[in-house]
């Protein structure tokens, strides 16, 4: 089964998880978006081994330590979706915009695409390709566990900004729609930022998506 830990990291408070197989011990870091050092240290503290590093969108707040860990570490970035390599080419000038200290570029060891599946140990990760926020947002889910990785597709009550080059409200809310949302209710979700929740409380109460607002 999959354990997990939510370690938010720089004044966005951005939620990266550092999720592991617990028969195995292999884990991965979902979104370091900064302050490598607090999650190298998480990671020893747990005790498992570092395998891989996956991004859900190319954000400053959600990769700004991939590199620095990858190197340190010697493991290979997977994620998002090609579509954000833009996102990933101008991480200096996101970083210089958010007022994060100076970054280089992160590459991309290798794109994720709706459907791929990513292992770690005996657990397995789905990938859903879900643009809207930013067209190469990919969301990552154990259906055994029952938890997804949403990066900021959505969130507990709201849903992501859609007002960056490229973002797409009505993409979306259909991929939370089409998505997630047959999955099932029971799943719950860690977002890229916030508390946690369930898809059936946000079908419920989700000014942006719930499922009143579709009948
Ligand atoms: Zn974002
Ligand atoms: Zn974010």
């Amino acid at each position: 089964m999959l354990g997990y830990q939510i370690i938010p990291v720089t004044h966005y408070q951005q939620n990266c998880s550092l999720i592991w197989c617990q028969e195995t011990g292999k884990a991965a870091f979902v979104d370091p978006g900064g302050e490598p050092e607090k999650l190298l240290l998480a990671l020893e503290q747990s005790g498992a081994t570092l395998e891989k590093i996956l991004l859900t969108h190319g954000h400053m707040d959600h990769v700004g330590a991939a590199r620095v860990i990858a190197e340190r570490c010697g493991v290979p970035i997977l994620g998002p979706h090609k579509a954000d390599q833009f996102w990933l080419d101008n991480l200096p000038q996101q970083a210089q915009m958010m007022g994060f200290e100076p970054v280089g570029e992160v590459q991309s060891d290798q794109w994720l695409n709706d459907g791929d599946t990513i292992s770690l140990g005996n657990c397995t990760l789905v990938v859903l390709h879900c643009p809207g926020h930013t067209p190469g947002h990919i969301v990552l889910v154990d259906k055994q566990a029952r938890l997804a990785f949403v990066g900021d597709v959505l969130f507990k009550g709201s849903v992501g900004r859609t007002d960056f080059p490229q973002g797409n409200h009505a993409h979306l809310v259909d991929s939370i729609v089409t998505k997630l949302w047959p999955l099932g209710g029971d799943i719950q979700f860690v977002p890229g930022h916030g508390p946690m929740s369930d898809f059936a409380q946000e079908r419920a109460n989700n000014p942006f998506v719930a499922d009143k607002n579709f009948g």
